[in-house]
């Protein structure tokens, strides 16, 4: 597909932060926990989970990072030091990353969504018809099993 073949670019609202993908996104769900919703300044969170090795910042010192714990994995947050936006994070022990579905320059390039998790903190209702989870156990599983298909290639 043509997802395969193109970079997918993202940048942050000002700019100073530009990352090129190469290669497909591994899988994506939105989160609507309070964390998501405060560092993204959005009603929820919505992490793209890609291969680290095909992440390629422009210029790193834009970044300033800061390390969350996000049960049961800990994730370094990397946002803008100019204008503040979450774009980037790094899951630890694992070699995956996200970039912020929201910085995508092309929204044709993004995978579909999986569903909706910690759903139980929604800021509204969202009707499409995807599959939601509320609660921390539930939540967790959902995410885990979708990386883990993304991982080994459904999408
Ligand atoms: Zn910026
Ligand atoms: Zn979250």
């Amino acid at each position: 597909m043509a997802r395969n073949s193109n970079p997918a670019r993202a940048s942050c609202v000002c700019g100073a932060v530009q990352i090129t993908m190469h290669g497909r996104a591994l899988s994506r769900f939105y989160c609507h926990c309070s964390i998501c919703q405060r560092l993204n300044k959005a009603p929820f969170g919505d992490p793209v989970f890609v291969w680290r090795w095909n992440v390629h910042v422009e210029d790193p010192t834009q970044l300033t990072w800061k390390r969350y714990r996000w049960l049961p994995i800990n994730l370094n947050r990397g946002t803008c030091q100019t204008c503040g936006t979450l774009i980037l994070e790094h899951l630890a022990a694992t070699p995956m990353s996200v970039v912020i579905g929201r910085a995508w320059e092309d929204p044709q390039l993004l995978p579909p969504a999986w569903g909706h998790i910690f759903y139980e903190s929604r800021v509204a209702d969202v009707d499409d018809g995807l599959p939601k989870r509320s609660g921390y156990m539930s939540s967790e599983l959902a995410a885990f099993g979708w990386n883990l298909a993304g991982m080994f290639g459904r999408s």
